[in-house]
């Protein structure tokens, strides 16, 4: 029996496709990023939580990326973490870009739906850190009644001093499994790593604008925008001042293109 050498030449691309799915991390302009879908990223945590194993998880996005590189000291940061979820259609799009495909946008928001599900379910110590401090109360109220058997070991606003001990040891004290710090980035990340070069366990998560949008300050794009992909658009248009954030974007696709043609040679 003859099999036409394309035919061979199909099945080839798609094993070698099919390898590269199964590539557990997928680095992208040095940043290495799990790719797990958000079950899977669930799944992961839930382990590590009962097994009392500390965890740094980091949601980041091509502003993320890009602000790693050019801050060395940011970088070396997210080095540390644990985890590293793809929050952002960008980075699925530079993903496949590249031929190493991640499996799904994995945001941050609903990360942490997940793990407060978690948490009502297990009963677990939760604190809650950042935001205006009318919207940590609202977040609290929003908590309470969605999670009833949350422990809510504490909570305060994000406007004090970081670098300021104080708030690290009255955390510490409460022994939180879970710690949200939403301070938007790179603020959460540096304040998490301090944190957790002093404790043993529980997972520490930035969730950026996360209590603004649980407590009702701000809305998530309807669904179709969504499912479009194109809700960072529809931040824009309703929050203009973040325009100068998201100027960073071009020079993203930039580097993407840059580091596919280096990958090419
Ligand atoms: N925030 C905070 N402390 C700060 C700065 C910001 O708690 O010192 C909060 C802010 O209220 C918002 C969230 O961090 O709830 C994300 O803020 P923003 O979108 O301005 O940060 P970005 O994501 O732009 O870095």
């Amino acid at each position: 029996m003859r099999v036409s050498l394309s035919k061979i030449n199909v099945q080839q691309k798609a094993c070698r496709m099919d390898e590269r799915m199964m590539q557990s991390k997928v680095t992208i302009l040095g940043i290495p990023f799990d790719n797990m879908t958000r079950k899977d990223f669930l799944k992961e945590l839930y382990i590590r939580l009962n097994h009392d194993q500390k965890t740094f998880l980091v949601t980041a996005n091509p502003e993320i990326v890009m602000y790693a590189q050019d801050n060395q000291d940011y970088y070396e940061l997210l080095m540390q973490a644990d985890f590293i979820a793809p929050d952002g259609i960008g980075i699925v799009k530079a993903s496949h870009a590249l031929g190493t495909p991640i499996k799904e946008r994995v945001p941050g928001f609903e990360l942490m739906l997940g793990l407060l599900e978690i948490a009502d379910l297990e009963k677990k110590n939760v604190y809650f850190i950042g935001a205006e401090e009318d919207i940590i109360e609202r977040t609290i109220a929003k908590v309470k009644e969605k999670w009833p058997h949350i422990n809510i070991v504490g909570y305060h606003h994000g406007y004090f001093n970081h670098a300021d001990p104080e708030m690290i040891e009255k955390v510490k004290l409460t022994d939180p499994d879970m710690i949200f710090v939403a301070f938007g980035f790179p603020r959460q990340e540096k304040w998490i790593s301090n944190y957790l070069s002093q404790v043993t366990h529980g997972i520490a998560v930035g969730v950026g604008g996360s209590f603004d949008v649980l407590s009702g300050k701000t809305k998530r794009a309807p669904g179709f925008v969504q499912s479009l992909h194109i809700e960072w658009l529809y931040r824009l248009i309703k929050q203009p001042s973040r325009y100068k954030r998201m100027s960073v974007l071009p020079k993203f696709l930039q580097e993407i293109y840059k580091q596919k043609k280096k990958e090419k040679n």
